[in-house]
């Protein structure tokens, strides 16, 4: 018999792929709505949920991270299940999911650096930002990644938050980062630290760094390391200045404020140092035996292109630094999913509105949707994925209305469930999670710290698997 789809006789029934943000807000979209019966299904490569709140927020920034707690109460929701250790294209085609699911929501994110495609790129030393947050926020892929902080100059390859970010976790000291949750074998690497000299590059002005306020000011804040810039280095050029005439935007006008405060930092009030560098780029990385010992910069020059927007390029001037270590922070990039349309000019998902589309036609491809980093690209915070995914869930929503299907003879759970038993897939659902949750926590609290993360997936599923067989040893 039929029964509208989104009644309680036949719920509307989503998948959700990606437990960062983005997910958690598609999910927060579904349940709040009257209209339908939803049950939302959300997989997760890792047994851990939260993506980047987990594993790409600052381990200083514990109160950001604490949005968590309001992704908890929506993940305990009855109509929620979450599926840990199951990854789309490995474990499951897409096709399986469509053919299961009412709908499939992509909230993967951009997980990929943008690539900086100058000489030298790779030699040991040079890292992208993406192996070195995932590796001081115990991410799983970057575990064994190793850093040599006996370096004392390091450069920092583009002035975004994350940027920003690095910066602050390389100029803090061992009892500022102790009250994070950045895992006790980081915490001992980063102790060794000999850095004394961290230069920001900007390939553009003070006008057009891609960081926030709130972000600056923590620079001020540090206990053994000063911002600084060269005045010089202050003095706007003819594009900027007329920017600045006809506008003052509230964020720009604040950091210049901000790089007219440290101008007047001396170097020396503390033994290490920021340097906020701008209009430059990197042209080389010089390494010796492969080992990075050195960057070439070319100073730059700004000029607007046919649409006005500011552009910069390289001028015959050139500059060497001498540094041990190089971080490239120059945005993140949306890696393609297996069989997933992809628009390559725009760097996303192909979509409108957040109904995924064929590249050519531009036709929605039914039950195929995207929200978040994979939707938009990279940039905005984790508040811009809530209308994000709200305009998403409002199309996928508009696309079920009056449709009709049989009622299902399984449970939704009974049906995921016997697909990856099919594949041997050690899933983790929500509950297990809860067990490694809890066990962090306590460890955290023994060491005085927020908590203590487990970065292996082997240790994740051994701890769950030791703790379900000694709880049903200990059932009557
Ligand atoms: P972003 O904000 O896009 O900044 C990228 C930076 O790299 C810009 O300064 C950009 O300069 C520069 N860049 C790009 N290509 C370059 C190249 N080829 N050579 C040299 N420089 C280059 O990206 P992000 O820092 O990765 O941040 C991503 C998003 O996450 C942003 O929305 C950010 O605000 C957010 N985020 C927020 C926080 C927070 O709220 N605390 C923390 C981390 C990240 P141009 O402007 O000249 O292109």
């Amino acid at each position: 018999m039929q029964h509208k789809i989104g009644s309680q006789q036949r719920p509307l029934h989503i998948a959700i792929i990606g437990s960062g943000p983005s997910g958690f807000y598609a999910a927060e979209g579904l349940f709040r709505q009257q209209e339908f019966h939803v049950e939302v299904d959300m997989f997760d490569r890792l047994p851990t949920p939260y993506g980047l709140v987990r594993a790409g927020v600052a381990p200083d920034h514990q109160l950001i991270k604490s949005v968590t707690k309001i992704y908890e109460r929506i993940a305990l929701r009855p109509e929620f299940r979450f599926w840990g250790n199951v990854e789309l294209g490995k474990h499951v085609t897409k096709a399986e999911m469509l053919e299961r699911f009412d709908a499939v929501i992509y909230a993967v994110g951009a997980q990929v650096d943008r690539g900086l495609g100058i000489p030298g790129v790779n030699f040991l030393g040079s890292y992208s930002a993406t192996e070195f947050i995932g590796w001081y926020n115990g991410h799983p892929d970057y575990e064994n990644m190793k850093f040599d902080f006996s370096a004392k100059k390091v450069a920092v390859i583009g002035m975004g938050n994350v940027a920003i970010d690095i910066a602050r976790i390389l100029s803090k000291t061992p009892e500022e980062l102790s009250v994070t949750d950045i895992p006790d074998h980081v915490l001992d690497q980063l102790h060794r630290s000999q850095i004394e000299d961290i230069y920001l590059f900007a390939r553009r002005g003070p006008m057009q760094v891609a960081f926030t306020p709130p972000e600056a000011k923590e620079l001020t804040e540090l206990e053994i390391t000063v911002p600084v810039v060269d005045p010089a280095e202050l003095k706007l050029e003819y594009f900027s200045e007329k920017i600045l005439e006809k506008s003052q935007e509230r964020r720009v006008m604040q950091l210049l404020e901000f790089l007219d405060t440290i101008s007047k930092n001396d170097p020396a009030s503390k033994p290490r140092r920021i340097h906020f560098c701008f209009r430059r780029s990197p042209q080389e990385i010089y390494g010796n035996k492969g080992v990075v010992c050195g960057l070439k910069i070319a100073q730059n020059e700004l000029f607007e292109d046919e649409s006005g927007a500011l552009k910069s390029r390289e001028t015959d001037v050139l500059e060497e630094l001498d540094v041990q270590l190089v971080f490239r922070c120059i945005g993140y990039k949306v890696d393609p999913l297996p069989d997933v349309p992809f628009d390559a000019a725009r760097g996303t998902i192909a979509n409108i509105g957040g109904r995924v589309v064929d590249v050519d036609s531009q036709k929605p491809c039914p039950q195929e949707y995207v929200t978040g980093w994979a939707k938009r690209g990279p940039t905005g915070v984790i508040g811009t994925n809530k209308p994000d995914a709200q305009e998403t869930v409002g199309f996928l929503l508009k696309d079920n209305r009056n449709r009709e299907a049989e009622a299902k003879h399984q449970s939704q759970e009974e049906i995921v469930t016997e697909l990856l038993q099919a594949r041997q897939v050690p899933f983790v659902p929500f509950e297990e999670w809860k067990i490694l949750d809890q066990l962090e926590l306590a460890e955290g609290e023994r060491k005085q710290k927020p908590r203590e993360k487990v970065t292996t997936v082997e240790e994740m599923l051994r701890i769950i698997q030791e703790k379900k067989a000694e709880e049903s040893y200990s059932e009557p």
